[in-house]
């Protein structure tokens, strides 16, 4: 837990207070446990991560306590590898982020760009078609990797 951004957590009762929505102890562990993770978390690996402070915890316990998670708009699903990230900003009411995903160490970086969705939505009704949801996932290689490459070419 040394990299656990306190402030993310204090938020995150606080929106839960306000909304009558009940943060339990499990559901409050399986943020912070997505919270500590740098990169995205799969389901599975938290579902190992939680059995250290609770052996009877089982896949179910997981789903659930991501389900209000991500209901609650605390955190997002990365579609493409099937994992979760906390979201970056979850005071803001539900909105469409744009992920960026790295291939070489997992990291995955959330943006907003309203002018992004603005302009999706105004494509999209071009066509007649009512959005329900977007996935924006871009893949590729971060700054940091890129560094690293850089480093190593020498
Ligand atoms: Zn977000
Ligand atoms: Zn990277």
């Amino acid at each position: 837990m040394a990299n656990l951004d306190q402030s993310l957590l204090e938020q995150a009762e606080v929106i839960c207070k306000s909304r009558g929505v009940r943060f339990t102890p499990q559901r409050k562990r399986v943020y912070e446990l997505i919270c500590a993770n740098e990169g995205a978390s799969s389901a599975y690996d938290l579902l190992e991560k939680l059995k250290q402070s609770e052996p009877q915890a089982k896949p179910p316990t997981i789903y659930r306590a991501l389900d209000f998670l991500l209901e609650q708009g605390l955190i997002h699903r990365v579609e493409s590898e099937n994992s979760f990230i906390s979201c970056c900003s979850c005071s803001v009411n539900k909105h469409y982020s744009h992920l960026l995903i790295c291939d070489q160490c997992g990291n995955v970086t959330e943006l907003q760009d309203d002018s992004l969705i603005a302009l999706l939505e105004n494509n999209a009704e071009k066509h007649g078609f009512r959005i329900t949801n977007h996935v924006i996932e871009t893949h590729g290689t971060c700054h940091k990797c890129l560094g690293d490459m850089k480093v190593q070419d020498r």
